[in-house]
């Protein structure tokens, strides 16, 4: 703590994300990363790129990246806003659509981040509780309320609601932003986008880190009624009229046009999910249900701390949460098939172990 910092940086509690060691090579299933390679047409774009014109700043609208997403998801341009990565958009979204004083509701077991934003905007929250199968009480978001904000699939969970359910809560809050989170959704949840026309009170937020295999591109997108696109634009334009550099500009566009790249990594992550979600019920874990890139796991007769630890031992690192509720599960990002074979091998020995 330094005198010289402010309110605010002495209330904050920064957001930890997984972490990134180099001490040595892990079997890597923290950060929910893709274990693909981004397609070999966005290299190829970054490489041409890479040239003279970095003297330039890069286009502050992003226009030819916000055409192509537009083009791939079936909205108008107007309706699309590019960021640094999700993460980005949802600060700029917390910004410019919650106010202080009234709460904003999301669930209590959700991306962690969300809290973190409330803080340094100063915004008051509520948690929702998720119900005992972790599934979102869509009803308990049917009480007023200063904005809401759902993950869809929920992180670290995994689990999904329908369309359907996200358009009860769209229909019970007229007067408030809903920010949906659908950073894992192409992973097979079922996307809020076709109901963006329909409620003017919408915001999408998507990501290219995850399916894509972009996360260290930092690339994220918005999807909304034009107006919501225009709050966020302000905001934008009140802390960096640059957010997106012109390699990150060339290498998303060039990775949302290779179609048949995309769908071959999303099948196969999809594949290996379900495998190891198997494998993991076969020797007692309980799975919650997983439309992400990631699986959500608890044993009756092993502490989740002693066997992150002991995976950790083993060079394999997976993620654990010391919350309520929570802090008995693991977070097993999906990895390659023979990455998810090692993770298997190894933590089928340790319950076996713990078991006898
Ligand atoms: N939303 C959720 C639910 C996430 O888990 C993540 C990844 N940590 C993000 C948003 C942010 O992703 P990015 O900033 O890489 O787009």
């Amino acid at each position: 703590m330094s005198r010289y910092w402010s309110q605010t940086t002495k209330r904050i509690k920064p957001y930890v994300p997984g972490e990134q060691p180099r001490d040595k090579t892990y079997i890597k299933l923290n950060t929910n990363e893709n274990p693909y390679p981004p397609s070999p047409r966005v290299i190829e774009a970054l490489h041409r790129a890479a040239d003279e014109s970095l003297r330039r700043y890069p286009d502050p609208e992003c226009e030819e990246l916000r055409q192509t997403i537009a083009r791939c998801v079936g909205v108008a341009r107007e309706q699309v806003f590019c960021g640094n990565g999700s993460d980005e958009l949802l600060a700029f979204a917390f910004l410019a659509f919650f106010n202080p004083g009234t709460p904003i509701l999301f669930p209590d077991i959700t991306y962690s981040f969300y809290p973190v934003y409330c803080t340094v905007f100063h915004l008051d929250y509520e948690p929702v509780p998720l119900d005992m199968s972790f599934t979102i009480p869509v009803e308990k978001f049917f009480v007023p309320n200063g904005g809401i904000v759902i993950a869809n699939p929920n992180a670290p969970t995994g689990t999904c609601l329908p369309r359907a359910a996200v358009r009860e809560i769209l229909e019970h809050n007229f007067g408030s932003v809903v920010i949906v989170d659908e950073a894992y959704c192409d992973f097979g949840a079922e996307s809020a986008v076709p109901l963006v026309q329909e409620f003017p009170n919408l915001l999408i937020v998507q990501t290219l880190s995850k399916s894509r295999s972009l996360a260290g591109l930092r690339v994220g997108f918005a999807i909304g009624h034009q107006e919501l696109i225009e709050g966020v634009r302000r905001v934008k334009d009140s802390m960096n009229s640059y957010t997106l550099d012109r390699l990150a500009l060339a290498g998303a566009v060039a990775a949302l046009e290779d179609e048949a790249y995309y769908r071959e990594t999303i099948r196969r992550v999809i594949a290996t999910r379900e495998r190891t979600a198997a494998a993991l019920r076969a020797v007692g874990f309980s799975v919650i249900p997983s439309k992400a890139n990631f699986l959500f796991i608890t044993h009756p007769e092993a502490k989740a701390t002693e066997l992150y630890q002991q995976l950790r031992d083993r060079g394999v690192l997976v993620r654990h949460f010391n919350l309520p509720r929570i802090d008995n599960y693991l977070r097993v990002s999906i990895g390659t098939d023979q990455e998810m074979d090692a993770f298997l091998d190894c933590i089928t020995a340790l319950v076996q172990k713990t078991g006898t």
